[in-house]
C-alpha cells in the first residue's frame, strides 16, 4: 500500500487584488511545484520564514483553498475527484488544529461542545452519548471533564489548545495537520502541547503535517523536515539528519541562525542575510540566490531540481547537489 498522503506537484498562484487590465494583475507565486508524501503514523514537518507559502499548502491540503496545479491524494485517491459522500469520509481521515485558539473556538458553545461537533455532524448524539464522548476527549488531552461545562474565556491558551486539539480529534483521524498549532503558547506550555501530540501519535498512530516557523519546535517533534523557501521545497531530510548536517545553504542559514540551546555548539557561519523576496516577483533562477553566499552564474538563471542525495534526502542546489550529467546514449564510441 502506498502512502497515506501524497502530494504531487502542488502549485497555488493567486492575483494580488484587482486590476481594471486583466494582465496587469500582479501574481503571487505563494507554492511552487511542491511534492511530498506523508506516511501513517509519521510527522512531517513544514519550515520556512513567514511567506514562505506553508501555510497555503496547509490550506490546499484541507480543501480551504483550491491548487492551481497538482494533486493531492489520500489513501492515493485524488480528493479534487471526490464526490459529496466520498468527501464526507474524507473530512474523517484529515482533521486541522490552528495557530489560534482564541479565534478558532467558538465563544458561545461549552468546551463539551465544541469537541463533539464534528461528531455530531456526522450522527446524533443523545445528551449522554455527548457527555461520554467529551469526558473521553478531555480526557484523551489531559483536562479532567468536569471542564465540559466551561466556556472557552474560562481557559488557558494551552488549555484551550488541548480543546482544539481534542475536536480534532474527535472523529479518529489519520492525518492530523498543524499550522502553527504552539506559536501562540508561552514555551512551558508548547513543551506540553509537543508532548501531548507525541504521546497521541504513539497511542493512535495518527499521522501528523507540522508546520512551524520554529526549528526547535521541529527539532523535537519531527521524523522527516521539509524546509520551504519562497514557495519551494528546497531540502527534505530525515530530522535528524537535517540538523546534524545541513546541506542546501539556506536550510544551514536557519539552523544557524536559530537560537543554540546547547552553548557549545559552534555556529558556523552568519546568519541568513537580506530580507525574504516577495513571492510576487520572486527572483529568478534559484529564489534564494541574492542572499546565497554561494551563488553562481547558472544560480541567477536556471531553478535547481531536487535531487536525491546518497543518505536519503533531497536538494535543489547547483553547487550543493549538481544534478547528474544525463547519459549520453548514443554517444559515439572514442576514435
Ligand atoms: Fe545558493 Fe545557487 Fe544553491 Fe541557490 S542553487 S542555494 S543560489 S548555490
Ligand atoms: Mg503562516
Amino acid at each position: 500500500t502506498g502512502p497515506l498522503l501524497k502530494v504531487e506537484n502542488l502549485t497555488k498562484h493567486y492575483p494580488l487584488g484587482a486590476g481594471i487590465l486583466k494582465k496587469t494583475i500582479p501574481v503571487v507565486r505563494a507554492v511552487e511545484d511542491v511534492s511530498f508524501s506523508v506516511e501513517a503514523g509519521e510527522t512531517l514537518c513544514i519550515v520556512g520564514e513567514s511567506g514562505c507559502g506553508k501555510s497555503t499548502v496547509a490550506r490546499l491540503l484541507m480543501r480551504l483553498a483550491e491548487p492551481t496545479a497538482g494533486r493531492v491524494l489520500i489513501d492515493g485517491t485524488d480528493i479534487a475527484g471526490l464526490k459529496k459522500h466520498e468527501l464526507r469520509a474524507w473530512r474523517r481521515r484529515m482533521q486541522m488544529v490552528f495557530q489560534d485558539p482564541y479565534s478558532s473556538l467558538n465563544p458561545r458553545l461549552t468546551a463539551g461542545q465544541i469537541i463533539t461537533e464534528p461528531v455530531e455532524n456526522f450522527e446524533p448524539l443523545s445528551w449522554k452519548q455527548r457527555k461520554a464522548l467529551a469526558a473521553e476527549l478531555l480526557q484523551q488531552v489531559g483536562m479532567s471533564p468536569q471542564m465540559m461545562d466551561r466556556l472557552p474565556s474560562e481557559l488557558s491558551g494551552g488549555q484551550r489548545q488541548r480543546l482544539g486539539i481534542a475536536r480534532a480529534l474527535a472523529l479518529q483521524p489519520a492525518l492530523i495537520i498543524a499550522d502553527e498549532a504552539v506559536s501562540a503558547l508561552d514555551v512551558s506550555v508548547q513543551a506540553q502541547i509537543l508532548n501531548l501530540l507525541l504521546d497521541l501519535q504513539q497511542q493512535m498512530g495518527i499521522a501528523f503535517v507540522f508546520i512551524s516557523h520554529d526549528l526547535g519546535v521541529v527539532e523535537h517533534i519531527g521524523h522527516r523536515v521539509a524546509v520551504m523557501y519562497l514557495g519551494r521545497i528546497v531540502e527534505l531530510a530525515p530530522c535528524e539528519a537535517l540538523f546534524a548536517k545541513p546541506v542546501h545553504p539556506y536550510t544551514e542559514a536557519l539552523i544557524v541562525a536559530a537560537p543554540v540551546p546547547d552553548p557549545t555548539r559552534v555556529r558556523l557561519a552568519a546568519p541568513v542575510d537580506g530580507e525574504v523576496p516577495s513571492p510576487v516577483n520572486p527572483p529568478r533562477g534559484c529564489a534564494f540566490h541574492p542572499r546565497c553566499p554561494l551563488a553562481v552564474e547558472r544560480c541567477r538563471i536556471e531553478v535547481p531540481p531536487l535531487v536525491p542525495m546518497a543518505d536519503g534526502r533531497v536538494v535543489a542546489c547547483h553547487v550543493r547537489a549538481p544534478a547528474q550529467p544525463e547519459v549520453a546514449v548514443s554517444a559515439r564510441p572514442p576514435p
